[in-house]
């Protein structure tokens, strides 16, 4: 889907209001301090559930903008919630800030962060007046571990109204499908011997783990389009003249659909299982985290927020080579619950991709900070002429 299949009424007037010109005053009065934000994000990276400085940093420039805010919010110690407006559909704005291990703000969560801030500072100047309630929720562990899961569970989207979040991606996407995940951590268990003098009596648990992920290798072949598995060996043994009792790797495997990713981890976990028999090995598969559900966009946020670019003079700028981006966010979880945008805005670094240490730079050049300020002013945007007409979120099939 893109932004133009979508129906929702003419937002034009809301872009342009009184409130809109305030809230992107606001915006601008703070785009100094955004910057500074993602800037000070990205060089200082902590990883999921570890993010305490990145929290600290948003918590304190949005309770400098007037937000009301609540400090380890919902029981997670690097999550917060800043809030402001007291009637009015509510929205939630996410703000990731976990960086990656060995390539640090690789996927841009330092531009997310400051995007989210500067769409709570530029609407806590018109919120009451607009009618709108609005919580920054800071959510940690999107990498890995699913923090917007445990919000959810611990009833962070209750009473609310619909739900945004921005991050940096080489082309413009403003309804990413984004794929189910499950993270998966594998332990082939064997017997230690000595490797030369008798290793009939040992069984090798690093053969049973590259057995294991050479079947997933070939498995890959008979997948369907967007059913994907992939891994890295996290250990495999401590010395060459000791066999290996024990060994493992971490999967991750993905799919467009509950139905497909449950066909996957069958045959996934038959690869895993027949590699054991073969080697003599026993595997444990456990599951990490959380599942996330693939995203559904909404047709009126998306379409009100395209145009809502279009009227910030940043038009809509796809992939012109017309392909689909993979990936997966625990904000799919937030997606069934909520009608839901998760936009993906260009940073325009292709060839670099996400995940990639040139995607980190990407995310902090003056491009990829204009894109962090429009993304903030496009959220705003958004917001207000759903406050203006909330038929835009009551509306359309999700
Ligand atoms: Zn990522
Ligand atoms: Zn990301």
């Amino acid at each position: 889907m893109t932004a133009a299949d979508t129906n929702a009424p003419d937002p034009a007037a809301a872009f342009v209001s009184p409130l809109a010109t305030r809230a992107r005053a606001a915006l601008d009065a703070a785009a100094k301090d955004l910057v500074a934000l993602s800037h000070a994000i990205s060089a200082d990276p902590e990883l999921a559930y570890t993010e305490v400085r990145a929290a600290a940093r948003c918590a304190d420039l949005l309770e400098r903008g007037g937000l009301a805010v609540e400090r380890g919010a919902y029981g997670l110690p690097t999550a917060f919630a800043a809030r402001v407006g007291s009637h009015g559909p509510h929205l939630v704005v996410c703000a990731e800030y976990d960086a990656l291990p060995g390539v640090g703000h690789a996927c841009g969560h330092n531009a997310i962060a400051a995007s989210a801030v500067g769409a709570g500072l530029a609407l806590a100047a018109v919120a009451e007046d607009a009618g709108l309630r609005v919580t920054v929720l800071g959510t940690p562990a999107e990498e890995s571990g699913g923090g917007k899961v445990d919000l959810i569970r611990a009833g962070a989207l209750a009473g609310v109204d619909f739900a945004m979040m921005v991050h940096p991606s080489p082309f413009d996407d403003f309804a990413t499908p984004g794929l189910a995940i499950e993270e998966w951590e594998v332990v082939c268990t064997g017997r230690a011997s000595h490797a030369s003098f008798a290793p009939h009596l040992g069984r090798n648990a690093l053969d049973g783990v590259v057995a294991g992920y050479t079947a997933l290798a070939m498995l890959r072949q008979h997948l369907a389009p967007w059913q994907q598995v992939h891994g890295v060996i996290t250990e495999g043994g401590q010395a060459p003249n000791v066999v290996p009792e024990r060994a493992a790797a971490s999967y991750y495997l993905r799919a467009a659909t509950h139905e497909e990713l449950e066909e996957l981890r069958r045959r996934a976990r038959a690869c895993l299982e027949g590699a054991a028999v073969a080697t003599g090995t026993t595997v444990d598969i456990r599951t990490v985290g959380h599942v996330y559900d693939p995203v559904r966009a909404h047709p009126g946020l998306v379409a009100t927020f395209a145009a809502a670019c279009e009227a910030l003079g940043r038009p809509y700028t796809p992939d012109p080579a017309g392909s689909e981006m993979g990936g997966s966010t625990d904000f799919g979880n937030v997606s069934r619950l909520v009608p839901a945008i998760h936009a993906d805005m260009a940073v325009h670094s292709w060839p670099a991709v996400n995940h990639q240490p040139e995607f980190a730079a990407a995310c902090i050049t003056p491009v990829g900070d204009q894109t962090m300020l429009e993304g903030a002013a496009a959220m705003a945007l958004t917001a207000l002429a759903v406050a203006a007409d909330p038929s835009i979120i009551a509306t359309g099939a999700r």
